[in-house]
């Protein structure tokens, strides 16, 4: 079909109301004057502040922009697969925030990589604005995440990215229901590229994650793509067991040799309190793949789309 478009340009809106505006200014100046076809797949994430008819007036009336509306907020990550989902572009997809901390305009630069043969053109901050601590913690997790990963994970890439057709369809069928896209789709393969940006600071409105979705987000992404906690625990359990060996053959020597020598009652307290809290982080650790297991075979939906707009028309 011809009428398809080249490129979508993916956006997860979550109570986003004060960069629509902006946003979709750009946007539209950017579908306007490109030399290639592109449609906006605007998704919201459960807002709850007005954007959701923002969203809806405009994919009613421009038949550039499509409206994706969850049921409910999933977070950003399954926002993107639902945009990823219902794409239609025949070259691929532009992933992008919308607080327009990365900039629509470069999709020439991801466009013409792409047509240099790469099937994953992901961005790399360069630069990134914002408080110092998230700055240590976003540097520290991509670090932390390249040693510990079984596949190679780009340093200081997030979901800002251009991805082929053929890339698109293989992240739509991987069924996972914990889905950190950035190891999605450095898993996947093929000719993938970096391009270096600097990240401008949200336009407007206050970031949508605190803390704890970050935590969740960056342990999504060590449990997801690394076999280390697992076998760290396993390592802590051995490394336990050899110093406990030691200290008991030591005092079995002495016992025999010495006499019976009265042990401190200091060093059992330290050996039941420190075991103890080994003992629980390799539960803990344990819980957390089956509760990834748990979630898995419930075998869910990633998600619930309560409305649609495409051409400018109600689709479901
Ligand atoms: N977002 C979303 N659902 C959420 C949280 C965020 O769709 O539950 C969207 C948000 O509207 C924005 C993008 O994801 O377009 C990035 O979010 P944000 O700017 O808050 O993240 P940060 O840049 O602070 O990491
Ligand atoms: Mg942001």
């Amino acid at each position: 079909m011809n009428h398809l478009p080249d490129i979508n340009i993916i956006v997860p809106l979550y109570n986003e109301i004060e960069n629509f505006n902006i946003l979709t200014e750009r946007l539209i100046s950017i579908v306007n004057k490109s030399s290639f076809k592109i449609e906006v797949i605007l998704v919201d994430d459960g807002s709850t502040d007005g954007s959701t008819e923002k969203i809806r007036e405009l994919a009613l009336k421009n038949e550039n922009f499509h409206g994706v509306f969850l049921s409910r907020n999933f977070g950003q990550q399954i926002a993107n697969t639902a945009g990823l989902k219902f794409s239609n572009a025949k070259d691929g997809v532009l992933i992008i925030d919308g607080d327009l901390q990365d900039p629509p305009e470069m999709i020439d630069q991801f466009y013409a990589l792409y047509k240099e043969g790469y099937d994953v053109v992901y961005a790399v901050r360069h630069s990134r604005k914002g408080f110092l601590f998230y700055k240590l913690a976003y540097y520290l997790f991509y670090r932390i995440m390249r040693r510990f990963s079984y596949i190679t994970i780009p340093l200081d890439s997030g979901d800002f990215s251009l991805l082929s057709r053929r890339v698109v369809d293989h992240i739509n069928s991987m069924p996972e229901e914990s889905r950190f896209l950035r190891g999605m789709r450095a898993w996947v393969g093929f000719k993938q590229i970096g391009l270096s940006y600097d990240r401008e600071d949200r336009a407007k409105g206050s970031s949508k994650y605190n803390l704890l979705k970050l935590i969740s987000l960056a342990l999504n992404g060590i449990f997801n793509f690394s076999k280390y906690p697992i076998r760290f625990s396993m390592f802590l359990g051995l490394i336990s067991f050899c110093i406990s060996l030691i200290y008991f053959m030591l005092t079995l020597i002495k016992k025999i040799f010495i006499g019976d020598v009265p042990t401190g009652f200091t060093a059992i307290l330290f050996a039941v309190i420190m075991f103890g809290g080994l003992q629980l982080i390799a539960i803990g650790i344990i819980g957390e793949y089956i509760l990834r297991i748990f979630f898995q075979v419930k075998n869910r939906p990633l998600f619930i789309v309560k409305e649609r707009i495409q051409n400018g028309k109600k689709v479901s």
